[in-house]
C-alpha cells in the first residue's frame, strides 16, 4: 500500500481510485504518514469499500 502526496500540498492520498491521486510531481512513501492529513476521499472510499489499493 502506497501512500502519495503531492510535492507543496499536506493531504496524503491512498486510494489509486482517488479523483485527486497524484500521478506526477508527488512524494510516496509505503509507510502510513505522520505529518499531514489523510485524504477525506479517500477515507470515505475505504470506509465505502470502494477504494482500489
Ligand atoms: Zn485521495
Amino acid at each position: 500500500m502506497a501512500y502519495r502526496r503531492r510535492n507543496g500540498h499536506d493531504t496524503w492520498h491512498y486510494c489509486r481510485n482517488c479523483t485527486l491521486w497524484p500521478t506526477s510531481d508527488y512524494k510516496e512513501q509505503s509507510t502510513k504518514p505522520t505529518t499531514g492529513e489523510l485524504c477525506n476521499q479517500c477515507r470515505s472510499k475505504d470506509s465505502a469499500g470502494t477504494c482500489t489499493k
